[in-house]
């Protein structure tokens, strides 16, 4: 293993090479992050990540996760929980949420800390001892405090960027996110007793309608027609409780139209509907708003890394044989990396996460010779 005296280091001079500029810092013990060293910080726990943390461990090399979710496992938790996966070997098929629990099992020996909710905004390299390391700076995305990681290693495995909620046209809708308004149900307690409007035709917005149904005193489903793109099971339960309570209402075919509130104490007191035939509009009394549109994918953070990316900014430009960006010590893998020839697959991802690993153990120990193929489990 690396030489990791984190008390050393401590009081060690660190240069900062960043990409356009390369500043001296004496630092001390006191005024710099005291998380240790790790071995390698993976950015982004989507099925790439979470399998880096095994092949990192089959080598001995520790690893931490920055995710910018609040759960882990990417797409197949984000975009399709309920499809099986036909392509996974040992599984004849898989429910994506089955998948991922599974492959978190796996990598639970290997201990790894996942710093959820956090966002990776910049990366800077360092020289500690005559050796280059990388320090990652996060954020928290509620509260804004920073997080500062260092690594002798960084593999991106960010997939197709951040996800963040498509937003429906109304200019003051930021005044009241995070008080009134949300894209997803992450603590439905906030919701008991309150009367709330989820609006959008998908599984989320009816999954979400169900599971409020329980706690809230009213639930509004507004949606522009009457036909919705969910699995049938779910809108059948929830007209039922329509049908026989006033507690679920559905009001269709209307669209958002405007919040009525308070900006300042960020409080909602209804929300304007108009109906999508004959533009009337009616208010219906609320204190929460939830907007089921989906999801957009958010890449402009790797901008800021240095590393170089495809013409069109959608895709991180690596060496396919060690997964090696153009920077020292950062790697990529999974739906982010790019070379010829490369097929976007979770079974990619894997291979990739296996290859960045060996060619970071051979960059970290030059004189060991990379362990044989036969893998050892951790139990
Ligand atoms: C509908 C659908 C069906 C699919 N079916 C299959 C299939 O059957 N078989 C198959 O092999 N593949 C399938 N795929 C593709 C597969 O899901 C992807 O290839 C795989 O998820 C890529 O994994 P990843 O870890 O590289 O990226 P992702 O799964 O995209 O995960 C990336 C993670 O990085 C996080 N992140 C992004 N930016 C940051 C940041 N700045 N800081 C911190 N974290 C960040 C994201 O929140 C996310 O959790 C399907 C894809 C879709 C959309």
């Amino acid at each position: 293993m690396m030489p990791k005296n984190v008390a050393t280091m401590f009081t060690d001079c660190f240069f900062i090479v960043s990409f356009q500029r390369i500043i001296l810092l004496k630092r001390i013990s006191f005024n710099i992050n005291m998380l240790p060293l790790v071995d390698i910080a993976v950015v982004g726990a989507g099925p790439s990540g979470l399998f880096s943390v095994l092949e990192a461990g089959l080598f001995k090399m520790n690893c931490c996760i920055i995710e910018n979710n609040y759960i882990s496992g990417g797409q197949c938790s984000m975009l399709y929980p309920e499809k099986p996966i036909y392509d996974v070997p040992g599984h004849k098929s898989i429910i994506s949420r089955d998948f991922i629990s599974l492959l978190k099992a796996q990598i639970a020996p290997y201990d790894p800390i996942i710093y959820y909710n956090h966002n990776v905004k910049h990366m800077d390299r360092l020289i500690n001892h005559d050796r280059e390391i990388v320090e990652l700076c996060a954020y928290n995305n509620d509260d804004g405090s920073e997080l500062r990681i260092k690594a002798h290693a960084v593999i991106i495995a960010i997939g197709g960027g951040k996800f963040i909620p498509r937003r429906p046209e109304i200019v003051d809708i930021y005044n009241f996110e995070g008080e009134s308004v949300f894209y997803s149900v992450q603590d439905r307690s906030i919701f008991t007793k309150k009367r709330v409007v989820l609006a959008g035709g998908g599984d989320t917005a009816i999954d979400f309608a169900l599971d409020l149904s329980e706690v809230a005193d009213k639930v509004y489903i507004v949606h522009r027609r009457d036909n919705f793109r969910c699995v049938p099971e779910g809108l059948s339960k929830l007209c039922s409780i329509a049908e026989n309570s006033n507690k679920v209402e559905f009001v269709i075919p209307y669209q958002l139209s405007d919040l009525i509130g308070d900006k300042v104490t960020k409080k909602l007191v209804g929300v304007i509907v108009s109906n999508t035939t004959t533009q009337e509009t009616k208010i219906l009394e609320a204190d929460m708003l939830i907007p089921c549109f989906g999801l957009l994918n958010d890449l402009k953070d790797t901008a800021n890394w240095g590393v170089k990316c495809s013409e069109n900014g959608q895709n991180i430009i690596v060496n396919h044989l060690t997964m090696a960006t153009n920077v020292q010590n950062i790697y990529a893998i999974g739906d982010i990396a790019v070379y010829e020839g490369k097929v976007k697959s979770i079974l990619g991802g894997f291979y990739e996460a296996a290859r960045a690993c060996r060619a970071i153990y051979a960059s970290l120990y030059p004189n060991n010779t990379i362990p044989s193929n036969c893998s050892r489990g951790k139990w």
